[in-house]
């Protein structure tokens, strides 16, 4: 198989004109592109990307969203700007304005894939892990779409990379009758219980997993913790923000990723050949995902940003550039006595994204293999 290209647009800016910029050259890294290729006049463009949190404000900046916006528009495409329930959506919608995710700043519509309700979804054969999964309807059915990943850590895939944004980001949190094992949190929770587990002892009463539960499926009465079965999605959020490790989600590694990867799948079974870009940005690379409620420092330096039509290779790419980056002092990758020549990522959340995307490979979905074109 021949090597795909990925063109690098390093984040240094060693010239003092607007050309020499990230910002210039990332816009005539898009020109050189020919978008054409993967757009044509009049359809409709999904342009991918995470509104974050209130806190978590280090999600890919407007302006880059807009130059994308621009170039398909450009090519006469209809684009518009979407990413899936997170949290109740008109406050998501609120929490992407906050962050300059708006159509003033963006250039185009901005909205839900998976509606206001999260529930707006299409049922896809996905793979022998989940059979199938429930893929927001306006991924679903948009013809061609620009995947804008901000790369990071992430507590359950080691790596937030374009794989996790196409499949835990491309579902639906859950059906109209409440269907979480083919939504999103069905891929935190393979094979598995999924129910959320509380120690009484350990508990100190803070209500920070109240305050995150994007549907209210968790809450205290007489200081006793109660679980919504019904209600819960299974995202992890209350688990993973818990400061004291009072609460527990059964979670199994290898699943995730290879869950990850069929979901992908499923998502890319939903377009035509070749309707698919992939942008990711190297930049405040922080430890976890933009979902959580706070956005620490970054943990490596900006590098820069990728852009290939290889769901793979992107991410392949993208890892084996943090792989060869010291870490940033004053960090997280400080606290943990991560060294110059350590896989940052791999020790910060000791978890290796590299699996997901070994088995978005073996799936057939992309190439590892990669010839990285220096802009
Ligand atoms: S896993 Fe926790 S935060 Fe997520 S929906 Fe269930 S109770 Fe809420
Ligand atoms: S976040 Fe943890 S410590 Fe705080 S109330 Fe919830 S279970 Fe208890």
């Amino acid at each position: 198989m021949e090597p795909s290209t990925v063109t690098f647009i390093s984040a240094r800016a060693t010239k003092w004109s607007y050309k020499e910029s990230l910002a210039g050259r990332f816009e005539s890294a898009l020109r050189e592109t020919k978008l054409s290729k993967y757009i044509k006049p009049k359809e409709a463009v999904a342009v991918k990307t995470h509104f974050g949190s209130e806190g978590a404000h280090r999600v890919v900046r407007p302006l880059f969203i807009r130059k994308v916006v621009q170039s398909i528009r450009d090519k006469k495409g209809k684009p518009f700007v979407t990413d899936t329930f997170r949290m109740k959506g008109l406050e998501y919608l609120q929490v992407a304005n906050e962050n300059g995710i708006n159509e003033h700043a963006c250039g185009a519509p901005v909205l839900l894939a998976d509606g206001i309700f999260g529930n707006d979804n299409v049922s896809v054969p996905s793979g022998k892990l989940q059979g199938e999964v429930l893929v927001a309807s306006a991924i679903h059915d948009v013809p061609a779409m620009a995947v804008l990943t901000h790369f990071k850590g992430h507590v359950n895939a080691g790596i937030g990379g374009a794989i996790k944004n196409l499949a835990m980001g491309g579902l639906a949190g859950s059906s109209r009758n409440h269907d979480w094992k083919h939504g999103r949190g069905g891929m935190h929770s393979h094979h598995m219980e999924g129910v959320v587990t509380w120690d009484q002892e350990k508990c100190s009463l803070c209500d920070q997993c109240v305050e995150v539960c994007p549907l209210e499926a968790c809450s205290f009465e007489n200081e006793l913790f109660y679980f919504h079965q019904k209600k819960c999605w299974r995202c992890g959020r209350c688990v993973r923000v818990c400061p004291e490790g009072a609460l527990d989600l059964p979670f199994d590694e290898e699943l995730f990723h290879q869950g990850l990867a069929e979901a992908s799948r499923a998502v890319l079974s939903t377009f035509k050949k070749n309707k698919i870009l992939y942008v990711n940005f190297l930049l405040e690379i922080q430890p976890e995902c933009d979902c959580m409620p706070a956005a620490d420092v970054p943990v490596i330096q900006d590098l820069g940003i990728l852009i290939s039509d290889d769901l793979v290779a992107v991410d392949q790419a993208s890892l084996d550039l943090l792989r060869k980056s010291p870490p940033l002092p004053d960090s997280a990758a400080e606290d943990k006595e991560i060294k110059k020549g350590e896989d940052v990522m791999l020790r910060l959340n000791e978890i290796d994204g590299q699996k997901h995307i070994d088995a978005a490979f073996e799936l057939g979905l992309g190439n590892k293999e990669y010839a990285l074109i220096n802009k």
